[in-house]
């Protein structure tokens, strides 16, 4: 049985750490937030006193932090604490810096480490069917396959290290593009008399066909399921998929990259968010472009 520290058990990290227990792992969890420590304990997950206790003879380390400043200062001080050979997973989204640097402070102590992104949300996270998309040497990937399995059903492995958070960068630009680009589809066919389902109809089995449309339709109606359809309750935030589309345009810049949509689509959420509409999901973008008040 392998020991797992977790570190960061928020919105993802505590149903993942919850996964990992099922799986028969032993699990150490801990989170700063006294209240996320307190629902770890009543969701089963064993919640030590501090980072120390919980890293303490773990095999594995998978952090789930907010930003690449926590994830950088995090390992900073594990790899002054941890045994060379010590596996360290980092599964928050965080820019491309801070995800190269997390890896060569694992490479300092002489650790193996894996940039680790996950998509698939919170509902993912509890159904234990994420995507992970994974940088790191092919030996740690190995290693952590395994691990991740236990939270997730697709398990890719995108390269050297960073390119996990890569390949995670890139895809969410696309969905914030698309999701505009939909949003947009359907405000013009409202103002051109065209019914929702009639455009969905059309567009979902032609070549505007995308995940947008079909899975998360940002009107009500066509797709039950979608965040329209309950009053635009996240699902996906509107606040983190501007985290990404700023990623996104910090590795664009960093790059050297041409990407004037996603420039344009970050902009466009930077709006909505300051608009006060963070908190609710992502494809609410659409009321915004109905507005006209872009
Ligand atoms: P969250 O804010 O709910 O959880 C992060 C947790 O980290 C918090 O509870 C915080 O107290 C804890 N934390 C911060 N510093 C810490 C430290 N030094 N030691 C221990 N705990 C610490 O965020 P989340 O929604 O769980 O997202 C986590 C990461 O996953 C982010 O990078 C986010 O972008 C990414 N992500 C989120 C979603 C989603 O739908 N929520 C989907 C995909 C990816």
């Amino acid at each position: 049985m392998k020991t797992v520290a977790f570190l960061g058990l928020g919105h993802m990290g505590l149903p993942m750490a919850a996964n990992l227990v099922k799986a028969g792992y032993a699990v150490r969890g801990y989170d700063l937030a006294d209240a996320c420590r307190a629902a770890a304990k009543e969701a089963g997950v064993p919640v030590a006193s501090d980072s120390a206790e919980a890293i303490e003879a773990a095999e594995v380390i998978i952090t789930m932090l907010p930003k690449g400043e926590h994830v950088v200062s995090v390992y900073g001080d594990l790899v002054r604490k941890i045994p060379a050979g010590t596996l360290l997973i980092d599964c928050s989204t965080v820019d491309m810096e801070s995800a190269l640097k997390a890896h060569e402070l694992a490479a300092s102590a002489a650790c193996s480490s894996v940039d680790a992104p996950v998509s698939g949300g919170t509902g993912g996270a509890a159904a234990g069917t994420l995507t992970f998309m994974c940088g790191g040497e092919a030996a740690a990937f190995s290693a952590a396959k395994p691990v991740l399995e236990a939270m997730g059903k697709k398990i890719v492995h995108c390269g050297k290290g960073g390119n996990g958070q890569a390949a995670k960068i890139c895809n969410n630009m696309i969905l914030g593009i698309s999701m505009i680009a939909v949003s947009e589809a359907f405000v013009l066919g409202e103002k051109l008399g065209l019914s929702h389902q009639a455009l969905f109809d059309v567009a979902a089995t032609s070549s505007g066909q995308c995940w947008s449309l079909t899975t998360y339709c940002p009107v009500p109606g066509p797709v039950p399921t979608s965040p329209a359809n309950k009053d635009y309750q996240p699902g996906f935030a509107a606040a983190l998929m501007l985290k990404d589309l700023k990623l996104s345009q910090e590795a664009a810049n960093g790059a050297g990259a041409s990407t004037p949509l996603g420039a344009a689509a970050a902009a466009l959420y930077e709006n909505f968010v300051d608009a006060g509409s963070g908190g609710r999901d992502f494809s609410a973008i659409v009321e915004m472009l109905r507005g006209g008040d872009a």
